[in-house]
């Protein structure tokens, strides 16, 4: 196990760059995931890690050990791809224990280490199996299965779970985040997925355009967001966002609809603002504002309800079981203690 530590990360392709100065510090034994849309840079960062990328600019240490100028053999690393790239041709047993056989391991030492690996993952039964002869979820175990032989440092994971149905990949998150308790190797892993990010991280990292936007456990990021884009990234349904001002200790919609905040800070007077609200943070109230049903959809567990605010469209979560139907008008409120408030024009939070 090691510490992994990023600083001034920087990658350019050409005169392209796509990684523009990165600092992260990843904690021995954390589980970090790097999170953010298409194109955002996190690929090039974890093969960065990897070794599978030179580096443009910047230090990447894993230990303690300036690890820039190191074949990716050397690093003591494992990476899982998202398409497995297992041998077609070798069993099992032979695909999880190849990278032990390359590094000149007798097969006495091979064979229990990928019997352990195989009971950890539940592999014990396909160890005589070739990949086609697997499901996908199986093939996923299995390139787990070659990075856990190895024992690395650090794991490094590049969207593992993309190829899988949603069933299975809800089941494969929950046990790669069990495989990491027990283990407790240093994790980094790569998703555009908010969910996954939420669910495995220790600490996200939210990238944008090869910055990162901001660092924080899920429950900061949540709760805390530094500036709109988090906000709106984080979080399923996705925040509100209502253009408007600040005036007289309320928020003033663009449409002149008043809706309530709390702990504005003095300067926020007047500044063209976004109020930002979760949709689980909206609550039914006789003295609530007017808003027009567009969409019901009952989860079973909640109700998620679409509605215009004035002339802004919300999503709203509710617990309880609500029978409003499209064209209803139903009358909510924001809880102010939770709502947001970010500049409009910088997008940073204002409180
Ligand atoms: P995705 O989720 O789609 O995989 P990503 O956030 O992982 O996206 P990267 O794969 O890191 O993004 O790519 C970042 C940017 O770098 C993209 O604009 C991509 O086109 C560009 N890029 C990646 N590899 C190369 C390359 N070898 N040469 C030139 N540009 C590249």
């Amino acid at each position: 196990m090691a510490p992994v530590t990023i600083k001034g990360l920087r990658k350019r392709f050409g005169s392209f760059e796509v990684v523009k100065g990165i600092d992260i510090d990843i904690a021995d034994g954390q589980f970090v995931v790097l999170v953010g849309p298409s194109g955002c840079g996190k690929s090039t960062l974890l093969r960065m890690l990897a070794g599978l990328e030179n580096i443009s600019d910047g230090e990447i240490r894993i230990g303690s050990k300036v690890v820039n100028d190191l074949a990716p053999k050397d690093r003591d690393i494992a990476m899982v791809f998202q398409n497995y790239a297992l041998y077609p041709h070798m069993k099992v047993a032979d695909n999880m224990g190849f990278s032990l056989k390359l590094k000149k391991m007798p097969q006495s030492e091979i064979g229990p280490r990928v019997d352990r690996a195989a009971d950890v993952l539940g592999l014990r039964q396909l160890l005589d199996r070739y990949p086609r002869q697997l499901s996908g979820g199986q093939r996923q175990r299995v390139a787990m299965g070659r990075a856990i032989v190895r024992a690395p440092q650090v794991f490094l994971f590049d969207e593992p779970l993309s190829n899988l149905d949603a069933k299975l990949r809800v089941a494969m998150r929950a046990e790669i985040k069990a495989l990491h308790q027990k283990l407790k190797t240093t994790t980094v892993y790569v998703t555009h997925d908010q969910i996954e990010a939420m669910t495995m991280a220790d600490k996200i990292v939210v990238m944008r355009d090869g910055i990162v936007e901001q660092i924080g456990t899920p429950l900061e990021l949540y709760d805390r967001p530094a500036n709109l884009f988090v906000a709106g990234f984080i979080g399923s349904p996705a925040m509100n966002q209502i253009e408007g001002t600040v005036r007289g200790g309320m928020f003033e919609a663009a449409d002149g609809i008043r809706l309530p905040l709390s702990g504005i800070p003095a300067n926020a007077d007047g500044r063209p603002a976004i109020y930002g609200a979760r949709p689980e943070h909206f609550m039914l109230s006789d003295k609530g504002l007017p808003a027009e049903v567009t969409v019901v959809e009952p989860t079973g567990s909640e109700t998620h309800v679409m509605a215009n605010l004035g002339t802004t469209p919300v999503v709203c979560v509710f617990r309880e079981r609500i029978s409003a139907a499209p064209g209803d008008t139903i009358r909510i409120v924001p809880t102010p203690e939770v709502a947001h408030l970010f500049d409009a024009g910088s997008g940073r939070a204002i409180r």
